[in-house]
């Protein structure tokens, strides 16, 4: 298959990422943070999947990755096309359900509420699902051995050290309703992990 189908496919996901998260960004910029714990972990963490959403446009858009081309074939990229449409589907659902409640790093805002309703009622973390799917459907469409894995890998790496602190945070917030919330959920996918 033609290269362009895979570059077709990031160009198109990254838009309509950026149009999901838009109006949230901007929403939660007017809601008052009431307590963070954006340390240094966590800027270099946003740092490392800033790069690595960047990755694959840099692919697109220059030379300079294409050492590491290999030739794309229609299957993974038909399963990597299906794989991020679901992750934007449940992009979507996380931020429409989480709504001023979302930030971008470890912040609780003024007026906080636990979400445990909607796509939040089996797992804690459905934003990190749909990033992680986002990125494994990107490393099968896009033939190219640093570009395809490149947000993956970041995903993968945000989530191993965040995960804890966040769930830190939040029962230090909400006390016996995160933990009961806990009790009842999981983390990434419904009833299994
Ligand atoms: N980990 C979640 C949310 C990611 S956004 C997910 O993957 O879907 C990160 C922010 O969301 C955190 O700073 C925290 O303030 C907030 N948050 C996480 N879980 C929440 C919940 N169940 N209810 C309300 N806010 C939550």
């Amino acid at each position: 298959m033609n290269p362009w189908f895979g570059k077709a496919v990031v160009l198109l996901g990254a838009i309509v990422m950026v149009v999901i998260r838009a109006p949230h960004g901007q929403r939660s910029r007017g809601v008052r943070i009431a307590r963070s714990r954006r340390g240094s972990l966590e800027v270099a963490l946003l740092a490392l999947a800033w790069v690595a959403f960047f990755v694959p446009l840099v692919w697109i858009a220059s030379p300079l990755l294409a050492f590491a081309d290999y030739p794309l074939h229609a299957v993974p990229w038909v399963l990597g096309v299906l794989t991020l449409a679901y992750a934007l589907y449940l992009f979507y659902r996380s931020h429409a359900d989480l709504g001023a409640n979302w930030s971008i790093t470890l912040e609780v805002r003024e007026g906080h509420t636990l979400v445990t309703e909607g796509i939040y009622r089996g797992v804690r973390h459905p934003m990190y699902s749909s990033l992680l799917l986002y990125g494994l459907g990107q490393a099968l469409a896009v033939p190219n051995w640093i570009a395809g894995p490149s947000y993956l890998v970041a995903i993968a790496v945000l989530f191993a050290l965040r995960v804890n602190p966040e769930e830190r945070m939040m029962l230090e917030e909400f006390g016996p309703r995160y933990e009961q919330y806990m009790a009842r959920t999981k983390r990434l996918v419904p009833r299994v992990w």
